[in-house]
């Protein structure tokens, strides 16, 4: 079966033989799946500029007889390689560690436009941003965006332990990230202040071409990373490359 047209974003590579390089792809359709670019590590290949990471383009594909979340590289065109990160190691740090976390979010061979139109997006802002202030409020409004069409991160109202209200202080539970009452929570809790909450979900509702990007403490962003690995239940790749660069 033939796939034409499909468009398409490089999460990860890695050279699959001597001459042929896998891809881990994440695309609207087919949501995240393995290709495999026969003979795109040859220096004439034209398949090959496709091949690196954090690049999106147009691709044709061939779907693998015995894997279904599997393809072969056909034919791609670049829309877009992202330059303007590569240059810049705190754009690229974040960029890494966002790829990651949709790769993380995301299942094989399930249909997800969110998270590719996240993604995409956010690459393309990403690439035209100059400020390191905003930079760091674009990485945080895409971690909480993408945590909620994920399904993590709405607003509690409720102990997921007791089913009492929650009133102005949230604990999140640290193997879950579950948010608990004060009277549920544990001595290893995470305590979250109220105006930390808002917060969070004031970013959720803005509009980044519209609104005023403010400046995000480094608490916060800490905080918002933390709360991402308790969900995971693993550090997102990159995260240590990024603490390097930008210093927290
Ligand atoms: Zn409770």
């Amino acid at each position: 079966m033939n796939l034409n047209n499909v468009k398409a974003i490089v999460l990860q590579i890695r050279k699959h033989s001597e001459t042929d390089i896998s891809l881990i792809c994440i695309t609207p359709k087919l949501g995240k799946i393995f290709v495999r670019a026969p003979r795109a590590a040859d220096l004439n290949s034209k398949l090959r500029s496709f091949c690196q990471i954090l690049t999106s383009g147009t691709i044709s594909l061939q779907r693998s007889k015995n894997d279904i979340s599997s393809y072969y590289l056909r034919q791609a065109a670049i829309d877009n390689a992202y330059q303007d990160i590569k240059r810049s190691e705190l754009k690229l740090a974040s960029a890494c560690y966002i790829t990651s976390l949709v790769s993380s979010l995301s299942e094989y061979g399930q249909a997800e436009d969110h998270n590719f139109s996240q993604l995409y997006g956010f690459l393309e802002a990403l690439n035209l941003i100059t400020e390191t202030v905003k930079l760091n409020f674009l990485h945080v409004v895409m971690i909480v965006r993408l945590l909620a069409v994920n399904g993590f991160g709405h607003l509690p109202e409720w102990c997921s332990k007791c089913d009492s209200s929650l009133s102005s202080v949230f604990y999140y539970g640290k193997n879950r990230g579950v948010f608990l009452c004060e009277k549920c929570q544990n001595i290893k809790d995470i305590r979250i202040a109220e105006e930390t909450i808002l917060q969070w979900h004031n970013l959720l509702k803005i509009d980044l071409v519209s609104s005023h990007w403010v400046e995000l403490s480094a608490d916060f962003i800490e905080l918002v990373e933390d709360y991402v690995r308790i969900v995971l239940g693993q550090e997102v790749k990159g995260r240590e490359y990024l603490r390097l660069i930008r210093g927290f």
